[in-house]
């Protein structure tokens, strides 16, 4: 998946897409200074929040999956740290802080260009809150997962991982793909 890049980021000048020297995949170059325009996957950092024996999901206020749950979690900012990022998206989406206590995910999504990192995290208190591009924020019980109900399938992969480390009281990190599947839109999802 490249996004076209028609005008140049420095200059403003038209550009080509063409391979440039010693490369082998085609970029967009600039045709006045030459600035080769990389395009790289996004990091998507999150948490899965814990509170005694419920997790916190929040429902989605913004397309795609609007109106469904999905854990706390998006694009990585520069300048923060990937831990940095989980807790302040855990913020920003549930109103809630949490101490992050290990990785648990690494799910690459190559269709998208996306690599969902997730995090183990306590919450400090039961507070939370929806607002923003939460609708409602929630805490369920490990058996009371609205599986139907999840946004992304990359989601419900993780929760199906964390959900069963929790029933052996045993967790790993776990690292995984989501292929492209043909009932899927191929409109690229923000998280
Ligand atoms: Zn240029």
């Amino acid at each position: 998946m490249i996004v076209p890049t028609h005008f140049c980021s420095l200059c403003g000048a038209p550009t080509s897409l063409r391979v440039p020297f010693g490369d082998d995949l085609p970029r967009f170059v600039c045709n006045a200074c030459e600035h080769i325009h990389y395009q790289n996957p996004k990091i998507v950092v999150g948490t899965i929040p814990q509170w005694e024996d419920h997790i916190l999901l929040c429902r989605r206020a913004i397309e795609p999956g609007y109106g469904q749950w999905t854990l706390p979690g998006g694009f990585m900012e520069n300048g923060e740290t990937v831990e940095q990022g989980a807790i302040r998206e855990t913020l920003e989406e549930c109103g809630a802080e949490v101490d992050i206590t290990s990785l648990f995910s690494i799910y690459s999504l190559p269709r998208i260009s996306q690599v969902y990192m997730m995090f183990c995290a306590n919450m400090r208190d039961a507070t939370f809150t929806g607002g923003g591009e939460t609708l409602e924020a929630k805490l369920f019980r490990h058996d009371a997962i609205p599986w139907d109900a999840l946004a992304f399938r990359v989601i419900h992969a993780i929760m199906n991982h964390y959900i069963d480390d929790a029933a052996h009281n045993s967790f790993s990190i776990h690292i995984g793909t989501i292929l492209p599947s043909s009932d899927e839109p191929l409109a690229s999802h923000a998280p």
